[in-house]
């Protein structure tokens, strides 16, 4: 499992994602980052910062 805590990257925001796959994560961080933040455009600066932040987790 794949998990990301967007706080990492925006602070003070507590939301956690967890998913199967690291697509699937990104897809639900981005839909969370445009209702959530308003970010409209997922740059590819800002995958590479997600990405840094992306946890691999067990179970
Ligand atoms: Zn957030």
């Amino acid at each position: 499992m794949k998990q990301f805590a967007c706080g990492s990257v925006i602070p003070g925001c507590q939301a956690v994602f967890l998913a199967e796959e690291e697509d699937e994560l990104l897809r639900e961080i981005a839909a969370h980052a445009r209702d959530d933040h308003g970010i409209d455009e997922i740059t590819p600066d800002l995958v590479a910062s997600v990405r840094e932040h992306i946890a691999n987790v067990s179970g």
